[in-house]
């Protein structure tokens, strides 16, 4: 009973290792997709700052053009002023010439105001490059470690189920199906040690009765309250034993 026990030790301490580095391994996909969402949030706050400053050039350029067909305005009313013999042409063209400078201060302030707007976008995109510069090398190197823990983790699963399937092969069978059967139901350890009496699995006290028989190892023991197969590395002393 001892040894096939200890065969069943082995095997639950592969396959321990077994669902640790397949619980380690289900984690990677989420962290690899919270690095890459990192990623694109950042690329489409750059991306909406660009459009910004785009949109705000496109509105711009009219006002520009504007200017400029105001400014020719005003200075053929200079130079035909000076040639203008009445009266009444005199202030219809000042007039003419009041309408185009009050345009003209219009014109020069909208286009201030974007100026200034785009000024502050540039800056932000700035800022937002140079920090997505950083992070993203901080994070690629993040994703390339978790891509190479990934492989690693593989490589180790498939080595542990190699070595949890020859050591299956040393659990007498009807054992091997108590030991599956216990672990499904207890989603973790089937065997579990009861040194002092007291069970490592569900921390019940064993009856004295049951941890002798543990001990003796004649049998198979589960406990009674958690049903898990128990094992002892108590070992009697061999000079008290003698004197009972
Ligand atoms: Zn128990």
């Amino acid at each position: 009973m001892k040894r096939l026990l200890e065969d069943l030790i082995a095997l639950q301490e592969v396959e321990v290792e077994i669902f640790k580095a397949e619980s380690g391994l289900s984690e990677i996909p989420k962290e690899i997709d919270e690095i890459e969402s990192i990623l694109i949030a950042r690329r489409r706050a750059l991306d909406a700052v660009e459009e910004e400053i785009k949109a705000l050039e496109q509105r711009k350029q009219p006002l520009e053009a504007e200017l400029e067909e105001n400014q020719a305005i005003l200075t053929a009313a200079d130079a035909r002023i000076k040639k203008i013999k009445t009266n009444r042409e005199y202030l219809a063209l000042q007039r003419e010439m009041d309408i185009a400078k009050k345009r003209k201060v219009e014109i020069e302030e909208e286009i201030l105001y974007l100026m200034d707007k785009i000024e502050t976008n540039l800056k932000e995109k700035q800022r937002l490059e140079k920090s997505f510069e950083d992070d993203k090398k901080i994070l690629e190197t993040k994703k390339e470690k978790l891509i190479s823990r990934q492989n690693e983790l593989q490589g180790i699963i498939e080595d542990y189920k190699a070595k949890a399937l020859e050591l299956r092969k040393a659990v007498d069978p009807s054992l091997l199906d108590r030991y599956d059967r216990i672990k499904k139901h207890k989603k973790g350890l089937a065997v579990v040690s009861c040194d002092d009496g007291v069970c490592s699995g569900c921390h019940m006290h064993i009856p004295p009765q049951l941890f002798n028989e543990i001990i003796k190892g004649d049998r198979l023991i589960q406990c009674p309250l958690c049903q898990r197969i128990l094992y002892t590395n108590y070992e009697p002393d061999e000079s008290n034993a003698g004197k009972d």
